[in-house]
């Protein structure tokens, strides 16, 4: 059929209205830059609302802390793959940031003389590592609700034009320069053709290739999947963290916070498991330790519950005051999904996927980045991408928890700043042609009227419990070939694909399809990089290969999909290991110190 297409023209074309996306939408409206900012859902609905524990930055209001702290920490959380300049970056602006939230209005929890309260979160500590810094600024528990909310009233002010319900498909690109991007709107079933001089990604990650996972449904990692299709590559996806504490059923987040305010996890004997782990850090080791041990107690018969299959929370020893003014969110969720009054009993936790440190490779500018004759550092022209869709790399193999927020708003910014250097107000845009989106509208329709027999939730369930099991906290070569296997066949299953609703008004069936198509690109992508790298850096736990091997390993994956055969090629790109002032470096050790 023929859709009804209607264009616009702007400067700027944000896709993606969670913190990231707004940040960076906000910081081109700033610079006098017509933007416009494309949202799936409401933008304060984006998955960014639900972060609960806080934003990290070295304020130092709860005692001594320095930016060189929090980088050593953020380096050695990474285990040594994240790309040090950009984290230099991150931790040298994050105060900036925080405090530019402040001013905006984000309501901060208080110290009793007014400063913003800051709480212990795992992996941040205080002089290279010596003992636990409070460094992780909150607000109460729903840290990213007042973020969300506050950061879609200031990209308003600065006359950022929101298209809500639109559903971006894919990236216009033109002999390797990304001109724009195509959307349909959900409610009428129209096209909208966006030309932008740049088009920046701010769409979230993808946890729900897994069956149990913290993060909305809506994260689907369609950004990703839309580079992926674009041609360009995708970096470090086997790196997917597990959160330690996810509601047992449910997977919804009790927030590390939560052990930072005091709480502890127990087995089925009511032993404190992780001062045998990790003795120093204990409750508070990095989220990757806090698992695999998590996990270790489950797998050696020391799991709590009917099937011994999840560990004890507790935090029925804490003040009931305190938790209702520090954690009333996860107190709530505790008792809707767990049943539990977190005053009188523990709550029943597992490991859940939590967060993909891989993405969209972009430097600290936020410009996407391809290899080509070569060149690891080869910019995209046209093409930023920011936030969790990101690797920039500052997280590296592993992130510390309260280390997201802060990302998603020092590089927001930093794509606004950079936007306002490469993109010049009102430019004509070129002429490309209406074929250039054929493709896009090609995929659009063979979904739309797919007649196959299988339904998209039979395929998806299938993904999802196939990497649960396949591409799991702990993994070895024989589990992983598996996966590799499972998801190629689930992959040629797609062609029978089908669809029964074939309108084109509010046509969930049809978007569901089309993240379905997003998601299993990425999950192939990211058991064959897990089956490629060789050995255990953090969150890739081989059994097989149980040590890090820097002198081999310490590269970035890159991975491009072969669309039609499912097939995925793999490169590298080197990790930066020197920072961006040279003021300090932190080059590998050889033994891993937790
Ligand atoms: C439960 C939970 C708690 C967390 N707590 C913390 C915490 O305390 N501290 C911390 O640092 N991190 C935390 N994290 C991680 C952090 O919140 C996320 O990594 C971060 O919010 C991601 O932000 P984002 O802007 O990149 O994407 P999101 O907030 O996921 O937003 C994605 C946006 O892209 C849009 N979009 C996606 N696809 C399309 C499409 N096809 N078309 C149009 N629009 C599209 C969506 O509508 C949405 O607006 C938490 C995560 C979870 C799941």
């Amino acid at each position: 059929m023929t859709y009804k297409i209607i264009e616009h023209e702007y400067d700027v074309v944000v896709v993606g209205a969670g913190g990231a996306g707004l940040r960076a939408a906000l910081g081109a409206g700033q610079a006098g830059l017509k933007t416009a900012c494309i949202t799936k859902v409401f933008p304060t609905r984006s998955h960014t609302v639900a972060a609960q524990g806080g934003v990290a930055a070295s304020l130092g209001n709860m005692g001594e802390d320095k930016w060189e702290w929090h980088m050593y920490d953020t380096v050695k959380g990474s285990d040594w793959l994240g790309d040090q300049d950009a984290i230099e970056y991150l931790v040298r602006n994050a105060p900036k940031a925080v405090y530019e939230l402040e001013h905006w209005g984000v309501p901060f929890s208080r110290t009793e003389d007014g400063k913003i309260y800051q709480r212990p979160f795992g992996g941040m500590t205080k002089n290279f590592g010596e003992g636990p810094v409070q460094r992780t600024c909150a607000a109460a528990d729903r840290t990213g609700h007042a973020m969300l909310h506050t950061l879609y009233g200031q990209s308003l002010r600065e006359d950022v034009e929101f298209f809500i319900e639109y559903f971006a498909l894919d990236l216009i690109m033109d002999d390797g320069v990304c001109r724009g991007v195509t959307c349909l709107k959900l409610d009428d079933g129209t096209i909208h053709v966006f030309r932008a001089h740049l088009v920046i990604l701010a769409t979230g990650g993808y946890g729900r290739a897994y069956f149990s996972a913290t993060s909305a449904h809506t994260c689907t990692g369609d950004g990703n999947a839309m580079v992926l299709r674009a041609g360009l590559p995708l970096q470090d996806l086997e790196f997917v963290q597990f959160h330690p504490t996810g509601i047992y059923g449910s997977g919804c987040l009790i927030t590390e916070g939560a052990r930072g305010e005091g709480g502890y996890l127990t087995n089925s004997a009511g032993e404190r498991f992780m001062e045998r782990y990790a003795p120093s850090a204990k409750d508070l080791a990095s989220r990757d330790v806090v698992s695999r041990s998590m996990t270790m107690e489950i797998r050696e018969g020391r799991g709590v519950g009917p099937n011994k299959d999840h560990i004890f929370l507790h935090l029925d020893h804490l003040p009931p005051d305190l938790l209702h003014k520090r954690l009333p969110g996860i107190s709530e969720s505790a008792k809707i999904f767990a049943g539990v009054d977190v005053t009188k009993e523990p709550i029943p936790v597992i490991p859940t996927v939590h967060y993909n440190m891989g993405g969209i490779p972009t430097n600290y500018h936020g410009e996407v980045l391809n290899k080509v004759n070569g060149d690891p550092d080869s910019v995209v022209p046209g093409l930023m991408a920011v936030g969790e869709a990101a690797c920039v790399s500052v997280h590296g193999a592993n992130r510390l928890g309260s280390n997201s927020l802060i990302d998603l708003v020092v590089f927001g910014r930093a794509c606004g700043l950079r936007a306002k250097e490469v993109v010049k107000p009102g430019v004509a845009h070129k002429d490309i042609g209406k074929s250039a989106v054929d493709a896009h509208l090609a995929r659009l329709e063979k979904f739309r009227t797919a007649s196959g027999s299988t339904p998209v939730a039979d395929l998806r369930l299938k993904m999802q419990r196939a990497m649960q099991e396949d591409a799991a906290v702990f993994r070895t070569g024989v589990t992983l070939q598996q996966g590799v296997n499972r998801m190629a066949e689930i992959y040629s299953a797609s062609s029978d694909i089908g669809i029964k609703d074939r309108g084109l008004i509010w046509n969930t069936d049809l978007i569901e399809a089309l993240e379905y198509d997003n998601l299993i690109g990425q999950a192939v992508v990211t058991v064959g990089s897990a089956l490629n790298r060789q050995e255990s850096r953090g969150a890739h736990a081989r059994e097989d290969f149980p040590n890090r091997n820097d002198d081999e390993w310490m590269k970035h994956t890159l991975a491009w999909l072969d669309l039609s055969s499912g097939k995925v090629n793999i490169d590298y790109r080197p990790v930066h290991t020197y920072t961006m002032t040279n003021d300090i470096a932190y080059i590998a050790p050889k033994a891993r110190v937790y």
